[in-house]
């Protein structure tokens, strides 16, 4: 029987140059699939209790999806996990591209690092030959320059590149990892990991196939899920996505959203199509969390309506096996910038640098995405701490004197293009902002604090959890604190999960919104299945936007079973994903995670609840969540510590 994993991984000790191939037991990825799973199995026993997340013990995890290169649709994506140096919990992050078949062509599921180099290289797969060379060339260089660099050494127009910028380079903590020149694995400042272990990049370039059991049957799938990708019928003017937002706020229900309307604005604007919908609905945060559509109002936010950025757009771009192609790359308008073109920035960017810090600069925010992409720093954390530097400079916290003598106001777009150039050199300000707003927050003292909004250190994603609980509760909870693609209510109502587990409720078309902000036993299962769901997705290589069609249009359980030849259930499935998560809340346990260190600042949670704007009085019972989803997955309620009968249960040992 032919699988659609390659059973090897690639295990690299940096610190003594030693490369070995592994193979891993079919038991392994039966009970915990590729990706995500794959990476929490090892690195759960192979990271020692307490290690430093930049030191020689941490291991960082390059892993592509179990249906990666299998004929299935949106399964290219691919993971790094390790320990994170910015949380010091669980720590991982995905990103499109084309690197994630490349990982499996060089014959491998997974290539880990362990130890620091003595001096920069980078890994070179080519041939079933692995080795590391000297990165004195490329080090120093952004992630662009990078990439074009080792592709021409590499001699190879298949290799596929993922490296640092400067950010990793320097260990600013809110590093990612590069690949598709600009593309970022952002979150958990993994590129921080790179950098301290000297690793400058990978470039992988394997020929092997990719196997798997049925291709008939993926390919007769595949067919009846391309004719919801095909359907499109004309979308109007982008500003409309406003009016959309704000029907959507005065609406007395919820509407439980069927996410073929997401797919079709994503096939025509990209992520920014929610640019100002989610202001006017109150799923954004502005000024720092302490804003609202009143602050940003339609006027403002003009500058981001979604078809400025196609109006900019070149080309349209596919990450691997994506029937859809999200991406683009655009012109960057201002010729005053050394840079001509970017990668059409993503929602949570464009709302990092605009509404969160009052900037109406369109312009500013592509030359910052194409900067920030090359120094390969995550752009949500970025903008999370330019907001928390004005708020500090706005309360006097901070003066001109530490800020190089930066205006640090709210809007001020050429201080805000400023910091984030000193944030990447980490000159001056910008060295105390470089790592986020927790470690800043804590050298600046006199009451900073208050206004870091970070869940454990990661810097809070642009998803209101006052207006949506759901992502409230999972940036408090998940092994991977801060994290906005793990669940949500909308999400819950998007994956349409019930319709292949009959177990699961059904929200129906419209509910009522003040169900929504009731800490009862229904988010608490949403939540569970969304955060179940999610780690399969992640083991396999899903998109994120593709499983928003719905499960009954999209069949990845059904994938898996044809890829692999196994036969088992959604409900088995689910079971593998709460494995993942709970292997996942282990490793936090083993690293003496303070389970009170993961909820985030009051302000994003309404306490106190705002005084106008759509989340306006609302309140989240974050306690009650958090305990509730814990003991659901038959972990302590209040440590968050899996009982020995749960580990049992799900063949953990
Ligand atoms: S939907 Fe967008 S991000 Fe997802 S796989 Fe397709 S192109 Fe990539």
């Amino acid at each position: 029987m032919k699988k659609s994993y390659m059973g090897k991984i690639l295990m690299v000790d940096l610190g003594t140059g030693d490369i070995r191939e592994e193979t891993i037991s079919n038991d392994v990825y039966e009970n915990y699939l590729g990706g995500v799973g794959l990476a929490a199995r090892l690195l759960y026993d192979l990271i020692p209790a307490g290690a430093d997340p930049l030191g020689p013990d941490n291991i960082l995890g390059f892993v592509s999806g179990l249906l990666t290169g299998t004929g299935t649709l949106f399964t290219g994506r691919w993971m790094v996990a390790g320990k994170s140096p910015l949380t010091g919990t669980w720590g991982d992050a995905n990103c499109g591209g084309n690197f994630s078949p490349a990982i499996k062509r060089c014959g491998y599921d997974g290539i880990f690092f362990t130890g620091i180099s003595p001096k920069p290289v980078y890994l070179f797969v080519k041939n079933g030959k692995a080795e590391l060379k000297d990165a004195a060339g490329v080090w120093g260089k952004d992630a662009v320059e990078t990439e074009e660099i080792l592709l021409a050494e590499s001699n190879d127009k298949k290799a596929k590149v993922a490296c640092i910028g400067q950010a990793g380079e320097n260990i600013s903590l809110i590093a990612g990892i590069s690949n598709d020149k600009g593309r970022i694995a952002a979150r958990s400042g993994l590129g921080a990991v790179m950098g301290a272990k000297r690793l400058k990049a990978l470039v992988l370039a394997g020929r092997e196939v990719i196997h798997s059991n049925d291709r008939k049957e993926i390919k007769k799938l595949r067919l009846k899920t391309m004719v919801f990708v095909k359907a499109q019928p004309p979308l109007n003017k982008g500003f409309l996505n406003a009016y959309l937002g704000k029907a959507m706020r005065m609406f007395p229900g919820q509407v439980a959203l069927d996410g073929m309307l997401y797919k079709m604005m994503l096939k025509k604007w990209g992520t920014v199509s929610m640019n100002q919908l989610s202001i006017e609905v109150g799923d954004s945060p502005i000024m720092n969390w302490d804003g609202s559509h009143n602050d940003f109002t339609g006027r403002k936010s003009a500058p981001i309506n979604p078809d400025v950025f196609i109006d900019c757009e070149v080309k349209k771009y596919h990450c691997a096996s994506c029937p859809l192609g999200c991406g683009g790359i655009c012109n960057i308008r201002d010729k005053n910038t050394e840079y001509t073109e970017t990668h059409k920035p993503e929602y949570e960017t464009v709302l990092a640098l605009s509404g969160l810090l009052l900037n109406e600069d369109v312009d500013s925010i592509f030359y910052l995405n194409e900067l920030l992409n090359r120094a390969a720093m995550d752009t949500i954390s970025a903008g999370a701490t330019v907001a928390f530097a004005i708020e500090c400079f706005e309360n006097g916290i901070l003066t001109s004197k530490d800020t190089d003598g930066l205006e640090l106001t709210w809007g001020n777009t050429k201080a805000i293009v400023a910091l984030i150039k000193k944030m990447i050199k980490r000159e001056g300000i910008g060295d105390l902002l470089a790592d986020g707003v927790k470690v800043a927050a804590e050298k600046i003292g006199n009451g900073a604090d208050k206004y870091a909004m970070h869940a454990c250190g990661q810097e809070l994603p642009m998803h209101d959890g006052r207006n949506d609980p759901g992502f409230a509760l999972h940036y408090s909870v998940e092994p991977t604190p801060g994290r906005h693609t793990m669940g949500s209510l909308m999400y819950y109502d998007m994956f349409q999960l019930w319709k292949k587990i009959k177990s699961l409720p059904n929200p129906g078309i419209v509910y009522s919104k003040n169900s929504k902000y009731k800490a009862d036993e229904d988010k608490t299962v949403k939540a569970a299945a969304c955060s179940k769901f999610m780690n399969v997705a992640n083991g396999t290589g899903l998109c994120l936007f593709g499983a928003f069609l719905g499960l009954h249009r999209l069949p990845l359980f059904e994938w898996i079973n044809a890829a692999t030849g196994w036969e088992k259930t959604p409900e088995e499935y689910m079971e593998i994903g709460e494995r993942i998560q709970t292997l996942k809340q282990a490793f936090n346990v083993k690293h003496g995670v303070d389970p009170e260190s993961l909820m985030p600042n009051g302000r994003t949670l309404g306490m106190p609840p705002m005084k106008k704007g759509a989340n306006k009085g609302r309140s989240v019972d974050i306690n009650k969540l958090v305990k509730d989803y814990r003991e659901h997955f038959g972990w302590d309620g209040y440590t968050g510590k899996p009982t020995v009968k749960k580990l049992d249960d799900l063949g953990i040992e």
